[in-house]
C-alpha cells in the first residue's frame, strides 16, 4: 500500500471515500464548499477526487476527474490511474471518520459484536474514535472479489 497518497473527495463521492478508507487510503470527505476542498487538498497534499468538470480542470492542485457515478468504476479508475497496490486490505482506516483501525482478537470484541461474527472471526478492526468493530464480513469478500477481478 502506497501510504503516502492521500485524498480529499466532494460530496459527490461519499460511498467511494468509504471504500477507499476500507482500503487503508487517509480520505476526506468534507461538506465544504469547492475552495474548501481546493485549499484542504494544497494544506494538507491531498489529491482531489471530484465529479464537478470546473473543478476537475484546475492545474494548480493535484486533481483527479471521476468519470463514473457507480462506485466500482470509480474504483476501478483511481487503482489503475494512479497504480494504487492494494494488498493488505485488513490495514484500513475507520469509513465514518478515518482513523487507522487498531487490530484487536476475538475477546477484546466479544461484548460487542453480534454472537455469531464473534465465533467466526479470530481478529477484528477497531475504531478508538467511535468505539466501532470491524469485520471481514460479505462486505469484504464482494470487495476483494472485486479487486481481484481488475486485471
Ligand atoms: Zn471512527
Amino acid at each position: 500500500m502506497t501510504a503516502a497518497i492521500k485524498f480529499v473527495a466532494d460530496q459527490m463521492l461519499g460511498r467511494l471515500a468509504r471504500w477507499l478508507r476500507m482500503l487503508g487510503y487517509d480520505t476526506l470527505y468534507p461538506q465544504v464548499r469547492d475552495s474548501e476542498l481546493v485549499r484542504l487538498a494544497r494544506a494538507e497534499g491531498r489529491i482531489l477526487l471530484t465529479r464537478d468538470t470546473h473543478l476537475g480542470r484546475r492545474e494548480d492542485i493535484e486533481v483527479l476527474f471521476i468519470d463514473s457515478d457507480r462506485v466500482q468504476e470509480q474504483l476501478k479508475q483511481i487503482i489503475k490511474q494512479l497504480s494504487l497496490k492494494i494488498d493488505n486490505i485488513m490495514s484500513s482506516r475507520c469509513t465514518i471518520c478515518n482513523s487507522l483501525l487498531k487490530e484487536v482478537g476475538r475477546q477484546e470484541a466479544k461484548d460487542f459484536v453480534p454472537e455469531f461474527t464473534y465465533v467466526t472471526h479470530d481478529k477484528f478492526g477497531y475504531c478508538q474514535s467511535c468505539h466501532k468493530f470491524y469485520w471481514s464480513g460479505t462486505h469484504w469478500q464482494k470487495m476483494e472479489e472485486f479487486l481481484c477481478n481488475l486485471n
